[in-house]
């Protein structure tokens, strides 16, 4: 059967354009112009430092953490809106701290303030350099105008950034302890209901897998386990590690060697019968397209505090996502605040496809309302618009403004 262009039209649902002039009609019935929005500016940013201590020392193979030494911004916008941000500066990784985190956000509210917070590229394009020596005070303002963009549009964040995850799963990390400690750990957070566990090693390869069996002993056969050894072998040591634990059923290793060294995580992964994952090696976007280019890694543990925000988190998830790789999104000891910016990005990528947002797990308080809630392992995503959470407001009562 063969249509006339004025069927064919039809078919499509151009009536209108098959019907000459119609076309037109409709676009001059449609609104003459949008209205010209009027600009939002920031009116004012309070700053707060606020510790969480830690049900016990957080062990890595580079450091320990007694306390997220955290930051919060509240970013109040002639608007009405009012935008949260936090940092959590994790010094033995991203080599900032909470003093320097307060310095530098001093200084940005300074450039910030008559600024349009949902300009948020132009935002990013004055602070932005500041993500070199302060990369988690960077994310938390991003994260408080993000925060505000999405209250105006009336959207969760995730799904206004197309996505539709609305729940996901979340492994939970023991730190490095003796094997005994970690087994009853890691056995703990089975019988939360936790179906995937992380483990950090790195100390030394006999002592990790003695850690590791008695991990498995522990959380039998039916529980997937992934590891972290924070940088902290060489590369033969690496490739030995890796040999020997693998037997004890591991689906990932996370940055098996020193971070700046792409070359010998190279080598790793390609002895290593376990599949590599860069997590200190990528920081920013560029990082992550150098991983791509050396074939360094399977995949790629994005973190807002590493890379600055959502917005080079989602570029790192794209620059993935072209090379075929799928991402994980961590954390560091952040709070539900963050960690909920976090969750968006997740939900919002299809290769995002683990997610390590656990910061809070052995926190001694939770300040926040609203937000991410897991359970069992399963997070589940706010559906209010915007970031979806808030401060307590009788913590914010106990925190210093700065
Ligand atoms: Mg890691």
């Amino acid at each position: 059967m063969s249509l006339s262009r004025k069927q064919f039209l039809k078919v499509l649902g151009f009536g209108g354009l098959a019907s000459g002039l119609g076309g037109f009609r409709l676009a001059a019935a449609a609104p003459a112009a949008a209205a010209v929005r009027p600009k939002m500016t920031i009116k004012d940013i309070e700053i707060y430092a606020f510790d969480l201590p830690l049900v016990a020392p957080f062990r890595i193979s580079i450091g320990e953490m007694k306390a997220a030494n955290d930051v919060l911004v509240r970013v109040r916008t002639d608007s009405g809106l009012t935008g949260i941000g936090e940092a959590c500066p994790f010094p033995p990784i991203t080599g900032e701290t909470q003093a320097t985190n307060i310095a530098a956000a001093k200084a940005i509210r300074d450039m910030l303030v008559g600024q349009d917070p949902l300009a948020i590229d132009a935002v990013l394009r004055l602070i932005g350099p500041i993500v070199h020596s302060n990369p988690s005070i960077v994310a938390a303002f991003e994260m408080a105008c993000f925060d505000i963009l999405g209250q105006a549009a009336g959207l969760p964040l995730y799904r206004l950034f197309g996505g539709n995850k609305s729940t996901f799963e979340s492994d939970i990390t023991t730190g490095i302890d003796t094997p005994e400690a970690m087994a009853a750990s890691t056995k703990k957070h089975a019988g939360l209901g936790y179906k995937t566990l992380k483990v950090k090693i790195g100390v030394d390869p006999d002592q990790d897998f003695e850690r590791l069996r008695a991990v498995r002993r522990a959380i039998g056969d039916g529980i997937k386990l992934r590891v972290d050894a924070n940088q902290g072998y060489s590369v033969p040591q690496a490739i030995d590690a890796l040999k020997k634990i693998a037997p004890l059923g591991i689906e990932l290793v996370e940055q098996p060697v020193l971070a700046s060294d792409l070359a010998g995580l190279k080598t790793v992964r390609a002895e290593s019968p376990i599949p590599i994952m860069a997590d200190e090696s990528c920081f920013l976007p560029a990082s992550a397209l150098k991983l791509v280019a050396a074939e360094a890694c399977d995949y790629i543990n994005i973190k807002i505090m590493k890379a600055g925000g959502i917005l080079n988190s989602i570029r790192i998830a794209h620059i993935a996502d072209a090379a075929n790789m799928r991402c994980m999104v961590g954390c560091m000891l952040e709070s539900r605040i963050a960690l909920t910016a976090a969750a968006h990005v997740v939900a919002s990528q299809a290769n995002i496809v683990y997610a390590d947002l656990d910061g809070n797990a052995d926190h001694t308080a939770d300040p926040v309302v609203g937000g991410m809630t897991t359970k069992a392992g399963i997070v589940t995503m706010p559906e209010k618009p915007g970031l979806g959470c808030d401060i307590d407001p009788a913590f914010l009562k106990k925190m210093v403004k700065v």
